[in-house]
């Protein structure tokens, strides 16, 4: 065994891992990364399919945001934001309000009039304008919960008696195999009882209502067909239905929810999930008038990852379906229009009252994360000092100036022409390898959102009879991946491709063939 695998095996205790197996083999020693590329200390050369878990946007070594990291390093590497601002924080600061809210004004030049004169009203009415850094997903969700909670007491206290405030808190809904992070707030708003369920002495309670898995959805008559579910499914918006009385039921018992806790367009951990066309932009909107304030978690879908509209379909969703006049509209809208968002709730048209992101924030490169909230909001915490009114909150590497800088760059990247049709293009590619999956009979489901793909094993695709968990499957299917050059981590059964943007089409064939091998490997013989 190599000298550094024996140090790991003594020292280290690895994330969402069974240390026992871990011990079992001698792990890989990533010592280099170009591009898509990671070298071991082998000298091996293998995939990165899954983006160094989500994080890395633009490969690895890129020119831009090595040099922006080096400038930054001969400047300084860090000063708190306790009590100081900082140059590159102040900057990205600006351009991530900017890019959280710039795009929606623009679809709404080609479409309606009228369209375009109320959705603008609202959405300015709730413009993303300040930010509050911190480290990474979680924390980027525990700021969201802290404010969220401390402004709905606050705007709910004035006019409510405190011993109904006691009796009622702010209370948050999320969505069913919801997953926000590892820290307590967000394990709280977590709703997979495998990773949860341990901890919940620990918790605060929170609701789960139902997310939209058309492939496993109790409400979808149609049968399994070798289509993304979403294009097939046959239902009545069941899902949008159980999210109004959810909100209905809450009111009723006098402690409407303070906040909708979401994933736009897909979430990740669940079993990359993905919402039909059409759906994030209702249940908003029921949200919205039950008077709920919406967190929106950007940490997987933020910068460019759900690409330029939701891909990998051709939605039946709104074929005779009732819907919100304006709901259908908007939907109709972002299909007409390919602007290159980097946010997934601007696919659907819904500005967030908090935007979480973190993950591919710093293009993958270092730990980062932002909470993008109203003025609204950072107004209610605003006050003479001894009114006591500050948000007392905060972490060591707050508005981190390497993180910061590197996160400049990779914004000016995201924004190039260049990197836009790259994007485009890699998600067309990403669509067109996928399809040679389909003949094999293990492959249940394949459901794409832009750069994102999910890959549903099952054990007969006419059944969609799932594999046990402990048959570990998806497991499998990986370490046979691995065994081909491409490194990818399931969830469950599903096989998660999520290519760095720089990725080649080359690049994308191995790694969709290395699976589509594995898979055949694994399963010989059904
Ligand atoms: N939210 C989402 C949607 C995530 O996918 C993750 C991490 N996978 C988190 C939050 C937590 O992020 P972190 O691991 O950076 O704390």
């Amino acid at each position: 065994m190599h000298p550094l695998a024996k140090l790991d095996h003594k020292f280290v205790w690895h994330p969402f891992t069974q240390m026992r197996d871990w011990l079992r083999r001698e792990p890989l020693v990533i010592v280099e990364g170009k591009g898509a590329v990671l070298r071991d200390v082998k000298g091996r050369e293998f995939l990165d399919a899954n983006s160094s878990i989500w994080t890395n946007l633009h490969g690895h070594q890129n020119s831009k945001i090595n040099s922006a990291i080096r400038r930054q390093l001969g400047k300084i590497a860090h000063s708190s934001a306790l009590g100081l601002a900082n140059e590159p924080a102040s900057l990205l600061a600006a351009k991530l309000v900017e890019a959280a809210n710039s795009i929606c004004n623009l679809r709404f030049a080609v479409d309606a009039p009228q369209l375009k004169r109320s959705r603008q009203t609202q959405i300015v009415n709730r413009k993303l304008e300040k930010v509050f850094f911190s480290d990474d997903g979680s924390t980027a969700l525990e700021v969201a919960l802290k404010l969220a909670y401390q402004y709905s007491w606050r705007i709910r206290s004035a006019s409510c008696p405190a011993a109904l405030m006691k009796k009622f808190p702010p209370r948050f809904l999320s969505l069913d195999g919801a997953y926000h992070g590892d820290t307590i707030g967000a394990v709280s708003l977590g709703h997979i009882d495998l990773f949860h369920q341990a901890y919940g002495g620990m918790l605060f309670k929170t609701d789960k209502v139902m997310s939209p898995y058309c492939y496993r959805c109790p409400f979808n008559r149609a049968k399994p067909e070798r289509d993304d579910a979403r294009a097939y499914r046959k239902c009545n918006w069941e899902c949008v239905g159980l999210v109004e009385k959810k909100f209905s039921t809450q009111k009723k018992k006098g402690n409407p929810y303070a906040a909708f806790v979401f994933e736009p367009l897909m979430q990740g951990a669940a079993g990359m999930i993905p919402q039909p066309d059409g759906w994030l932009n209702r249940v908003a909107e029921i949200a919205r008038s039950h008077g709920a304030l919406l967190i929106a978690d950007e940490v997987m879908t933020g910068f460019g990852r759900t690409g330029q509209c939701s891909a990998g379909f051709q939605p039946a969703g709104l074929r005779g379906i009732p819907a919100l006049q304006t709901g259908d509209d908007v939907t109709r809208t972002r299909r007409q229009d390919a602007c290159a968002t980097l946010f997934a709730s601007q696919h659907e048209n819904v500005q967030p009252d908090f935007l979480c992101a973190a993950k591919g924030l710093t293009g993958g490169y270092l730990p980062m994360a932002a909470t993008l909230t109203t003025q609204k909001v950072f107004d209610a915490f605003l006050g003479e000092y001894a009114e006591f009114k500050t948000f007392f909150h905060g972490h060591s590497f707050t508005g981190n100036q390497l993180g910061a800088a590197a996160a400049l760059a990779s914004l000016e990247i995201l924004q190039t022409e260049k990197s836009v049709r790259q994007r485009a293009q890699l998600q067309n590619n990403l669509r067109a390898e996928l399809q040679s999956l389909w003949p094999l009979p293990n492959v249940g489901d394949i459901r794409q959102a832009g750069l994102v793909a999910g890959i549903e094993l099952v054990k007969n695709w006419r059944t969609r009879e799932p594999f046990a968990l402990r048959e570990r499957a998806g497991i499998r299917v990986c370490e046979a991946m691995v065994r081909r050059g491409v490194l990818t981590r399931p969830i469950g059964n599903v096989i998660v491709l999520m290519p760095p943007y720089c990725t080649t089409r080359a690049q994308l064939r191995k790694m969709v063939s290395a699976l589509h091998d594995a898979v055949a490997e694994i399963f010989r013989g059904g």
